[in-house]
């Protein structure tokens, strides 16, 4: 049989135009057609609007040029997460982007900053991030190539508008070729790999070599067709409802995501050009819908600019994510709440993961198809690891919260906490998505003690570190110095 010469993509929200713009480019023969049916009718969930650094990645994959990407979406700049309330009320800390602090004589920072901090001896971890400092700052830069200063890897990634952005994408893919066709999907037809074509409600029939499942939520072929199962994870990640509402623009947005801790879950507040992007994420135990859309009436800025929409979701994910001649991406694959902006690089994940083992031939062969139901479960896994910490590790009264605190947590993440405690160690795993500064600034911020500091540390005096503590603190006080506004590098890409 053939290499797959057909690609059919069901679904045009985010999750549909990343793969067609990506298979469009990349992984069809000269012969070969990508097809995107979407309907008109049923619309996009739209809200996915926070990044991390490796969506620069995807888009330099496509070729896609920064400014005019941010001008299309009305996109910002991001160099991380800021947490408020998720210790107790009134503390705040940053998830930055990129490395924190630097080795001190040959040895780890992490381990030589929690030494310090265990005995009074250091700052906050945020003094020593020029991402953290910067964003807080409202400050922002691409990277400045500057010897070894922290301004020559400045890492950031992005805000925009998930529905300017599929538009963006599409006219990407349209140029490479991707045909677009609208519809709706009423019907899917079997076939021996798995799905033979699909029927859509004018009566069309669209066969292909391989289906690629974006229909969000619905899941029309993975689960509706191929009843691929689900692992629920609501027992470790409970909200299951957001309300989300536009309010006016921010006249000098921080280059950061907001996550705000309420009483039954959090708010995001996410910058952009054109507007800010406001949500609530709650558990539907714990607070009703109205009472969730007033608290976040009551919080935003200004006058809503849309009638505020509520969107049920379930967390985890398919058991299988590639069955037979489909793969699910995005929502139809599953879903964890934003708190991490984690759910656009699991579509962007699974595109590469499929660009790397895009079958030879049909039917696929099965040690293709285990090996990706392997990687991308570990990398959902692991993800859930590290928001259901954020939960964990908490101090705030309310029955949620305690709840939170009390109740049983994944292996994984019992493993990482355990380790870190007996000696402030932090090991990734492979494919891990968080790497070690993630999880430093994670615990740090969510106040995870130590009981005593990694031997490592001894090698050298804690005068020393003291005097290498300062002298980075300083080095990233004097990068600052020298960004720009980030209200500037906005102002620069306005159109003219
Ligand atoms: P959708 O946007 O739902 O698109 C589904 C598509 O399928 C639509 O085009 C629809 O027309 C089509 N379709 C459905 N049924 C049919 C049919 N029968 N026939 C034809 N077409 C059909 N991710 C992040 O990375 N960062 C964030 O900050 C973030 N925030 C989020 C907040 C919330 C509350 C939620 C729920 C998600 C968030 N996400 C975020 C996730 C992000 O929105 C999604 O991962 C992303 O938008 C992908 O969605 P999708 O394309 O899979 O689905």
């Amino acid at each position: 049989m053939t290499a797959p010469r057909s690609i059919v993509i069901v679904g045009g929200g985010t999750a549909g135009w990343m793969a067609a713009a990506a298979l469009g480019r990349l992984c069809v023969p000269a012969e070969g057609k990508v097809t995107l049916v979407e309907s008109d009718e049923i619309p996009t969930v739209g809200v996915g609007e926070a990044t991390i650094p490796p969506i620069r990645t995807f888009h330099a994959m496509l070729g896609i040029d920064e400014d005019a990407f941010l001008r299309a979406t009305g996109g910002s700049y991001k160099m991380g997460i800021r947490f408020e309330g998720w210790t107790r009320a009134g503390e705040t800390y940053v998830h930055p982007f990129g490395q924190i602090g630097t080795e001190i004589a040959g040895t780890p920072f992490a381990a030589q900053w929690l030494r310090a901090r265990l005995h009074g001896g250091a700052e906050p971890l945020d003094h020593y991030s020029l991402e953290a400092r910067a964003g807080e700052a409202g400050r922002f830069s691409r990277p400045i190539a500057n010897g070894n200063s922290p301004l020559s890897r400045i890492a950031y990634a992005y805000h925009f508008d998930a529905a300017r952005y599929a538009a963006f994408l599409r006219a990407h893919a349209e140029q490479h070729g991707v045909v677009r066709r609208e519809g709706t999907v009423e019907h899917v037809e079997p076939g021996p790999h798995g799905v033979a074509a699909i029927h859509l409600a004018d009566g069309a029939r669209i066969s292909g070599d391989l289906f690629i499942d974006c229909s969000g939520f619905r899941a029309l072929l993975i689960e509706g067709a191929l009843g691929a199962g689900w692992y629920d994870w609501s027992r470790w990640l409970p909200c299951d409802r957001a309300v989300a509402v536009p309010s006016p623009p921010d006249a000098a947005p921080l280059p950061l995501t907001r996550a705000i801790a309420h009483e039954a879950g959090w708010r995001w507040r996410i910058p952009l050009a054109h507007r800010t992007g406001n949500g609530l994420v709650y558990s539907s135990a714990h607070l009703d819908d109205d009472a969730a859309q007033r608290a976040l009436l009551d919080a935003i800025d200004g006058e809503p600019l849309a009638e505020p929409r509520l969107i049920r979701f379930a967390t985890g994910h398919r058991r299988r994510f590639w069955s037979g001649n489909c793969i699910a991406l995005g929502l139809a694959a599953g879903f964890m709440e934003p708190l991490e902006s984690t759910s656009i690089h699991l579509v962007q994940s699974g595109i590469q993961h499929l660009v790397r083992m895009m079958p030879p031939a049909t039917p696929t062969a099965p040690a293709i198809v285990e090996r990706y139901n392997r990687i991308m479960a570990g990398e959902f896994a692991r993800i859930r690891d590290f928001l259901v910490a954020h939960y964990h590790l908490n101090d705030r009264p309310e029955p949620f919260w305690r709840e939170r605190a009390n109740a049983p947590i994944p292996d994984g993440m019992a493993e990482k906490l355990a380790l870190f405690r007996a000696g402030g160690r932090i090991f990734r795993e492979p494919d891990e998505l968080f790497n070690e500064t993630s999880w430093l600034a994670l615990f740090a911020g969510q106040r995870a003690l130590i009981d005593a500091h990694d031997p490592i540390c001894d090698a050298i005096s804690a005068d020393l570190v003291s005097h290498r503590l300062q002298q980075i603190e300083r080095v990233v006080s004097a990068s600052l110095a020298h960004m720009p506004y980030h209200v500037e590098a906005l102002r620069r890409l306005a159109p003219e």
